[in-house]
């Protein structure tokens, strides 16, 4: 593994350097090795395990110091308080990758934290983050993951385990809010540069590199977010410290998938106001580019940052469009803005599937209507809204047999549903990793049969429907 050391070299006001602290019997239970050839990392390699388990001649290892606002409140130091920053790799395609390695230890900013995450959020955030690389959504990715026999506390003991994932970057919303509400302007104008030339290089030949970055940051979280609703994903926890500058889905906690069509949906139990909704993702993502544009107001005008937020809503409403254009086999814009409202009312009256729906859409032509509309109650809503439907597909004059196979494409059969999560979790900690594989596999390619796992594409069962998750990991 080559691992180089860009963001380390930083140097202390970034960052502190920090070593892994391998748990009690750690063993590697599964590893990405798709991921693992992309990046030429060896994982079994004796020098690999060595960095792995935080030697410290070969580790160069940080925890990276941020702030956040949590909720809407405003924290000045948070921090990497359970996770470490190996350094960087270069990937086949030239690009340098993020080696991070979360529950691996107290750090300086664990602050009451233990610095260790448990088998359960290890599996989930594994689970999440490869279905959502599956799905064409810009995430971080599971490289391995490391079980143990050591106890980690939380509302109960439970089985200590380490992640290592891997993104483009960790820059998140907060790096930037930290030096800025210090007013520490050297280190702010330094980390500017850094994410220019190592994140956005092609913004250093513009007229204002910094307003450029910029407007390319807004528009990759609006596409981030737009995604994030065509696929049903809740994020759960949208602080600014979740929040990555290179528009990447990072730090899964208590996210869901979206089972039954419901618009306010709030998976995260912490989460009493519902602050972070479904139906409220778009707008949290401005009032977190917002903060992350404040940090900026010494360099450019306030008139520039205001023009560069407003890229957001055009940029996140049109992706939208496209790919629920997609989803819906149709090829104008404006026809799936006058039939999407409707289908979804109805789909939050009937508390349809999401994910179902839009596959027994893209079965039409072989399965016909009914089975859709055995789906329902309200037989004749939906009737009304498939005449508007089979209408508006005759006047875009598209060959049915080919919008069927393309809508196979995009509506995937597999999502991550919790009660899934939950049982590959319950048998990983009674040491059976196979239920987590199989859902692995078919998160991996969601949009094929899997005749084998036709179970994994069921709706939840009666005990799975009131699983609660929380920001407990
Ligand atoms: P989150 O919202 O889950 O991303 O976490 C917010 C902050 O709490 C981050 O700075 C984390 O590093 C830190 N944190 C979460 N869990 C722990 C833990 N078990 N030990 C130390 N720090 C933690
Ligand atoms: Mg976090
Ligand atoms: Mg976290």
């Amino acid at each position: 593994m080559n691992l180089e050391h860009h963001f380390a070299s930083l140097g202390e006001a970034f960052s502190s350097k920090t070593l892994i602290q391998p748990l009690f019997e750690q063993r590697l239970v599964e590893f990405n090795q798709a991921l693992a050839s992309f990046l030429s990392i060896d994982i079994k390699s004796s020098t690999t395990k060595r960095i792995l388990n935080g030697e410290e001649t070969l580790s160069a290892s940080v925890s990276m110091v941020y702030a956040g606002h949590q909720f809407g409140g405003f924290s000045p130091q948070l921090g990497d308080g359970r996770g470490v920053l190996l350094g960087e790799v270069k990937g086949a395609d030239g690009f340098l990758y993020d080696l991070h390695m979360k529950g691996a230890g107290p750090t300086p900013y664990s602050r009451r934290g233990d610095g260790r995450a448990v088998l359960r959020s290890c599996i989930r955030e594994y689970l999440a983050s490869e279905a959502m690389a599956a799905l064409s959504v810009p995430s971080s990715r599971a490289l391995a993951l490391y079980d143990s026999r050591e106890a980690v506390y939380r509302e109960t003991p439970e089985a200590g385990a380490m992640l290592l994932r891997v993104a483009k970057g960790h820059i998140r919303f907060g790096h930037f809010e930290y030096f800025f509400s210090q007013g520490k302007q050297a280190e702010l104008d330094q980390l500017i540069e850094y994410c220019l030339k190592h994140y956005y290089p092609e913004c250093l030949a513009a007229d204002s590199p910094l307003q450029s970055m910029l407007v390319e940051v807004v528009k990759r979280t609006a596409r981030m977010i737009a995604k994030w609703q065509s696929v049903g994903f809740q994020h759960g926890v949208m602080n600014t410290d979740n929040f990555s500058f290179t528009g990447e889905t990072i730090d899964y906690g208590p996210y869901g998938f979206m089972e039954d069509y419901e618009p306010d949906w709030v998976c995260n139990h912490s989460d009493h106001e519902g602050r972070y909704a479904f139906s409220r993702q778009p707008g949290v993502g401005l009032w977190n580019l917002n903060c992350l544009m404040r940090c900026f107001s010494k360099h450019l005008e306030r008139d520039q940052l205001i023009s560069i937020l407003q890229c957001y809503e055009a940029e996140l409403q049109s992706h939208y469009d496209v790919l629920m254009m997609k989803k819906m086999g149709l090829s104008k814009a404006q026809n799936v803005r006058d039939l999407l409202p409707t289908i979804l009312t109805l789909l939050a009256k009937e508390k349809m599937d999401y994910t179902v729906f839009f596959r027994l859409l893209s079965h039409l032509e072989v399965d016909g209507f009914t089975v859709l509309l055995d789906e329902v109650v309200d037989r004749d809503s939906l009737s009304h809204w498939f005449d508007r439907y089979q209408t508006t597909r005759l006047s875009e004059g598209l060959v049915w047999s080919k919008v069927s196979h393309d809508m196979l494409l995009v509506n995937p059969k597999f999502i991550l549903r919790n009660y899934l999560a939950h049982d590959a979790i319950q048998a990983a900690e009674q040491g059976d990793y196979l239920p987590f594989r199989r859902l692995l596999n078919v998160l991996n390619q969601p949009y094929s049969e899997h005749p084998e796992s036709e179970l994994l594409a069921q709706r939840a069962p009666e005990w799975g429907r009131s699983l609660e998750v929380s920001c407990s990991s």
